[in-house]
């Protein structure tokens, strides 16, 4: 026997136990396998968790079959906000940085009287909030330890 990680189409998540990965296909097929929450047919198997969580007595206890319900999956990722954070940071390095005339500037981007180019620079919370009014992107910068003076 196996078990299986499996997924219905509205992200129910649950573990089905069966002879072998063919078993669980061949039963798919036949639509034999449905989710116990919602019974959708629409399964998906879910890679096996590369993690395990450890605690005292959980590798004594089987799992239990509880699918997580909506709330799981929006659990902020740590490692993908670090991506993007080092995203942000890598586009604010590839950035013109404008200094005080940062509003000035993003506004005749904006409004094509100047060349289209990434920019940053220094911009009160009045400036950011009335750009975003006017529908022009902006994005606080994270800063760098090194960009600190
Ligand atoms: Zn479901």
């Amino acid at each position: 026997m196996i078990v299986l990680n499996l997924c219905c189409e509205r992200e129910h998540l649950f573990e089905g136990w069966f002879a072998s990965a063919e078993a669980f296909e061949s039963q798919r097929a036949q639509g034999l396998v449905s989710c116990p929450v919602c019974a959708s047919l629409a399964i998906t198997r879910r890679p096996t968790a590369p993690y395990v969580i450890s605690g005292a007595s959980a590798a004594d206890r089987p799992a239990a079959s509880v699918p997580s319900g909506a709330g799981g999956a929006a659990t902020p990722d740590p490692d993908a906000l670090a991506v993007a954070m080092s995203v942000l940071r890598r586009m604010g390095r590839a950035s013109e940085d404008v200094g005080e005339r940062f509003a000035e500037e993003a506004r005749r981007i904006h409004y094509g009287e100047s060349e289209s180019r990434n920019i940053r620079g220094k911009a009160s919370g009045d400036d950011v909030e009335s750009l975003l009014d006017e529908g022009i992107l902006v994005l606080p910068l994270p800063q760098d330890e090194g960009d600190l003076h």
